[in-house]
C-alpha cells in the first residue's frame, strides 16, 4: 500500500512536471499577442533590444552623443575672482560658454576667438546653465541662435 502510493504520487509529479513543461515550450513557442515576451535577465541583452520609439530627428540625444553643449555668458565672466578677458581682443563680456564631452570648458568671444578655460568645468557648466532646450546640428547654427 505504501509503496503504490508513493508511486502514484511520482506518476502524478511526473504528469504534472511534463504538463508545466508542455506549457512553458507553448509560450516560448508561441507568446500571446496582447503579452510582452519575457523579458531577459541579461542586461547586456536588454540594452540592445532598446527600440527606437521615436524617429532620430525627434529623440534627444543624450549629452553623450553631442559634442558638447554651449550656452551665451552676458556678463562678465569671473574665475577665481579675476575677470575673464578675451586673449585675442581683451572683450570681458557677451561670451559662448563650451562644455565639450570630455568635460572641458571653452570660451569664445563675439570676434570668434576661443580659449580653453582650465578655472571651470562640467560641474560649474552644469550649475549655471539651464536646462538643455534644442540642439544643433552644427555649431555654426549653435551659435547663430544664441546670438553669436
Ligand atoms: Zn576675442
Amino acid at each position: 500500500m505504501f509503496f503504490r502510493r508513493t508511486r502514484e504520487d511520482r506518476a502524478f509529479r511526473e504528469a504534472q512536471r511534463a504538463g508545466y513543461e508542455l506549457l512553458l515550450r507553448l509560450q516560448s513557442a508561441r507568446p500571446w499577442p496582447d503579452c510582452p515576451e519575457p523579458t531577459s535577465q541579461d542586461p547586456v541583452a536588454e540594452e540592445t533590444v532598446v527600440p527606437d520609439f521615436l524617429p532620430p530627428e525627434l529623440r534627444v540625444p543624450s549629452r553623450q552623443e553631442v559634442a558638447g553643449v554651449m550656452m551665451r555668458w552676458l556678463q562678465p565672466l569671473v574665475v577665481d575672482g579675476e575677470v575673464r578677458t578675451c586673449p585675442g581682443c581683451g572683450m570681458y563680456r557677451d561670451w559662448i560658454v563650451f562644455c565639450m564631452r570630455d568635460d572641458s570648458v571653452w570660451l569664445r568671444c563675439r570676434a570668434g576667438h576661443e580659449t580653453k578655460e582650465p578655472g571651470l568645468d562640467a560641474a560649474w557648466y552644469n550649475r549655471n546653465s539651464g536646462p538643455v532646450d534644442r540642439f544643433h546640428p552644427t555649431l555654426e547654427e549653435g551659435l547663430r541662435h544664441l546670438g553669436h
